[in-house]
């Protein structure tokens, strides 16, 4: 099998781990949607500007000078790459998409009214809890392969009759893989003067996002991303959504760098992005996305999606064949989707083959619900009433799932040698639960 030509991109490919037995192996990545190892040249970005870095918007010196250019010249790297208009959106730099989503929970509350915000059944913990308590929250719901019921979505809609502010949805599952169609759902969305919030977590490392000019029918209103899922894991993730949303009203976080003018009595606060990022900015951070995001363009969004989705499908394929294995998505080859697939396997704690896979072979997979609990137990169809038993730190009585993610350096052969050991914890079980259960 061809290995992928995207490798020598990618720091640390070919480190070795340790095994369970002492002997060290080349490890496996099979865990990117968690997060992805850098890109070399992200990484020789930051190295290679070190020796300029200076404050950002505080200092007059050459340094400090060039290094705000370099972070404001980031944000337009950006907004190019998903296709953002700068004449009317800002583009904010967070920590990552956590934060981007929490600040914009923040914007859009209203101390006298509790706006209805629907989200999704099948949501990652980051679009779902910022907008409790804050808002009025609906989960739209998922049919029986977990896919995002779109008819539920106009049901709710008329429900609120219009008074949903925002319509708050992924735009690839990090359990399924599923992706949505974002830009049906922002015509059906905006049809009800609504506006639509994109979790790009999983969707913007892996395939072209176009969030579409202001105005048309499928613009996506606001996007979040972060930068560690997208090969420049350097603490900075992105909000993008209109400037007249941030322009009004106080930050969540006030302090150096968000005001114009202040006395002990009153505030001018500054423009966005700028009021936004309270605090000297991460810009080591945005220099190293900027470099991903021109990788990326480079190779080119449809090229990675095409390579993954290679990946993706031969991996079905041959874990199809595998006694005992259950898979958590549709596998129609023709439905938009990113490189994900969860499984368990009969007879095995998703947590224990996690253990086994990584001491046996030195494949890195994740385990457990993904903060996705609410999704990942509707998938098990497990019922909220046995929510007491999920609680507990790695107990071995939590449900869950494992879950491989693909990045663009992954290869066939990779695939080879997972497969290949999932069929032999399969013949040998018991002996492989006895050794782990007693690690
Ligand atoms: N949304 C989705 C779909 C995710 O997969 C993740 C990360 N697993 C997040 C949001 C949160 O991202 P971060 O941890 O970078 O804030």
């Amino acid at each position: 099998m061809p290995r992928s030509v995207y490798r020598e991109l990618v720091v640390g490919v070919n480190i070795k781990v340790p095994l369970l037995n002492g002997s060290w192996i080349t490890s496996i990545n099979l865990d990117n949607a968690a997060t992805t190892p850098p890109f070399v040249c992200a990484l020789q970005e930051i190295i290679q500007f070190a020796p300029m870095y200076s404050s950002v918007h505080r200092g007059a010196g050459y340094k400090s000078r060039l290094s705000t250019e370099l972070y404001e010249n980031s944000r337009l790297t950006i907004a190019n790459f998903v296709k953002a208009d700068l004449n009317y959106d800002t583009v904010i730099f967070l920590k990552n998409t956590t934060e981007a989503i929490n600040k914009l929970s923040h914007r859009l509350y209203c101390d006298n009214e509790k706006s209805v915000v629907l989200s999704t059944e099948m949501e990652h913990h980051s679009n779902d809890l910022p907008w409790r308590n804050k808002h009025h929250v609906d989960y739209i719901e998922i049919d029986d392969d977990g896919r995002l019921c779109l008819d539920d979505l106009v049901c709710k809609l008329n429900k609120y009759k219009n008074a949903v502010k925002l319509v708050a949805v992924t735009g690839a599952s990090n359990v399924t893989g599923y992706v949505n169609p974002i830009y049906e759902i922002a015509e059906i969305t905006h049809k009800y003067n609504a506006k639509i919030l994109v979790d790009g977590a999983q969707l913007v490392p892996h395939a072209q996002i176009d969030m579409q000019p202001v105005n048309s029918p499928g613009h996506i209103d606001y996007l979040a991303f972060s930068g560690h899922k997208m090969y420049a894991p350097f603490g900075t993730g992105v909000l993008i959504g209109p400037k007249e949303t941030f322009m009004n009203g106080a930050p969540e976080y006030a302090g150096g760098g968000t005001v114009r003018t202040v006395t002990h009595t009153d505030v001018l606060w500054d423009d966005p992005p700028h009021k936004e990022e309270a605090g000297t900015p991460n810009m080591m951070g945005a220099l190293s996305l900027q470099a991903a995001v021109k990788t990326l363009s480079m190779i080119g969004m449809q090229n990675i999606s095409n390579y993954e989705l290679d990946l993706w499908n031969y991996t079905i394929s041959n874990l199809k064949k595998i006694p005992g294995l259950q898979l958590y998505c549709d596998t129609n080859p023709d439905k938009p989707r990113i490189g994900i697939v969860s499984f368990n396997l009969d007879g095995i704690h998703h947590a224990l083959l996690a253990d086994i896979l990584a001491g046996e072979t030195g494949i890195s997979v994740r385990s457990g619900c993904f903060c996705a609990q609410p999704y990942v137990r509707k998938l098990l169809k497990i019922q909220e009433e046995k929510e007491s038993c999920i609680r507990g730190h790695r107990s071995l009585s939590r449900p869950g799932m494992v879950r491989i993610s693909f990045g663009l350096y992954n290869d066939f052969d990779e695939i080879d040698i997972l497969i290949q050991k999932l069929h032999h914890i399969v013949d040998y079980k018991e002996f492989y639960i006895q050794k782990y259960m007693a690690v």
